[in-house]
């Protein structure tokens, strides 16, 4: 063969990868390894905690990659061999590869955030990871009483998908105008500024007037601690007891990632940008939510971006060619009631260590016509279409 990658993990970073390398090069033994047959996709969940969509919507297989001739090993990775090269299995299984390619995407920070475990999170969801918790926090909005309040705990940066808390309070609020007009949404913020904040807000202003209240970092809404057994969020400035309590904890690569030693202090796992080969351990390269993209914002579209413009700096590789240095473009669409979208393109390139964002980026603006919220609505969901069907369909 023309050389063995191994893929960990199958979502928008890895199956895009391992599609990509295939395509370039038909010889290449190409292995994603993931342990679940259906990925859940966490882009238009917000849509599924407020009954707006069916989480079946957010399904997908990996017939179509096993079609295109990868091996899809339907196993959890657990250990890394960087001297060996190679990969070991939960079934005990080991793969050897000229090129490791990690994908792992986010796990929680657990320590950053006492009394939030696993435990914690079946009373408190955070729905970071699409599936169960998805479920569990719609489950919890829907048994919630009108008057009730939902508090949702929103992470410092860097953090999966920066706009996506505030289209999840959104969509909530949306909800519970519907459904429980007297409720409420709390946003405890570790930030004091956010992402396409006068978009979000002149939003809010439209369609939920006072519904949602949101104290940020320097009111003290930064989340120090919870309680699962009482429900209480702690922040700097006080303690609350809300109806539904959806908490995001603070996040770090995908444990993989650290295990393989790709993740440094930070708990994030810095790269080559050119090649994304990390920069701690030879031979794997890691992209997506859990590398370092410098200013590239955790999402999909990106992930997605740079497991394609990986897989060609490793076909490059293999080949004894010099790697190309990669352009990415990423575009991200919030929704914040049916029918009303807005989005954020960016365009990025290699800068020194880091991605920098370079011209061409566009952000929705603040003042406009109905029509063109509409326009983006449906240009978020072809968006979706589009990207799944490029990394499953
Ligand atoms: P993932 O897509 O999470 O894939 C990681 C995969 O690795 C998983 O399938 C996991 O099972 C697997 N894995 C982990 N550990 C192992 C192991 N040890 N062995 C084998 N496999 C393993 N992005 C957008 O662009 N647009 C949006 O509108 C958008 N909306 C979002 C809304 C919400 C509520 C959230 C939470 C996120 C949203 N995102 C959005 C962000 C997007 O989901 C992530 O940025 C993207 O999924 C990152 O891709 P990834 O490949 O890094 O990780």
């Amino acid at each position: 063969s023309a050389g063995r990658v191994v893929v960990v993990g199958g979502g928008f970073g890895g199956a895009a990868c391992a599609r990509a390398l295939k395509r370039a090069n038909a010889k290449l033994q190409v292995t994603l390894i993931e342990p679940n047959k259906v990925f859940i996709s966490c882009p238009f969940s917000n849509e599924v905690i407020a009954g707006l969509r069916e989480i079946e919507a957010q399904q997908f297989g990996y017939d179509k990659l096993v079609a295109e001739g990868i091996t899809v090993v339907a196993q959890a990775a657990t250990t890394v061999d960087p001297e060996r090269r190679s990969v070991t299995t939960t079934d005990g299984a080991t793969l050897t590869y000229d090129r490791l390619v990690l994908s792992p995407g986010i796990d929680f920070h657990v320590e950053a955030l006492p009394g939030y475990d696993e435990a914690a999170s079946e009373k408190m969801p955070h729905a970071w990871k699409a599936g169960a918790q998805t479920l569990l926090l719609r489950r919890q909005l829907e048994a919630m009483e009108d008057g009730g309040t939902v508090a949702i705990a929103i992470p410092a940066n860097p953090s999966r998908c920066p706009p996506a808390p505030y289209e999840r309070a959104s969509l909530i609020a949306h909800y519970l105008k519907t459904k429980k007009p007297r409720a409420k949404v709390l946003i405890l913020d570790a930030k004091d500024s956010f992402s396409q904040q006068r978009l979000f807000e002149r939003a809010w202003k439209e369609l939920y007037g006072n519904m949602i209240e949101r104290i940020g970092l320097s009111q003290g809404g930064r989340v120090t601690s919870v309680d699962a057994s009482t429900k209480t969020i702690v922040t700097e400035f006080g303690n609350y007891t809300p109806d539904v309590a959806n908490v995001i904890p603070p996040q770090r690569a995908g444990h993989l990632a650290q295990i393989a030693g790709a993740a440094d202090a930070t708990g994030w796992c810095p790269i080559d940008p050119v090649t994304f080969e990390s920069k701690l351990v030879p031979n794997i390269h890691v992209i997506g939510d859990a590398c370092l993209g410098g200013g590239i914002p955790k999402s999909a579209s990106a992930a997605s971006a740079q497991g394609k413009a990986c897989a060609a700096a490793i076909v490059n590789l293999l080949a004894g060619r010099a790697p190309e240095t990669p352009r990415l473009t990423g575009v991200c669409y919030t929704t914040v009631a049916p029918g009303y979208g807005f989005s954020l393109a960016g365009n990025y390139q290699p800068r020194g260590d880091i991605y920098a964002e370079v011209e061409g980026g566009a952000t929705s603006p603040v003042d406009a016509p109905r029509e063109l919220r509409a326009r983006e609505a449906d240009e978020a969901a072809r968006w979706f279409q589009t990207i799944t069907a490029d990394t499953f369909g």
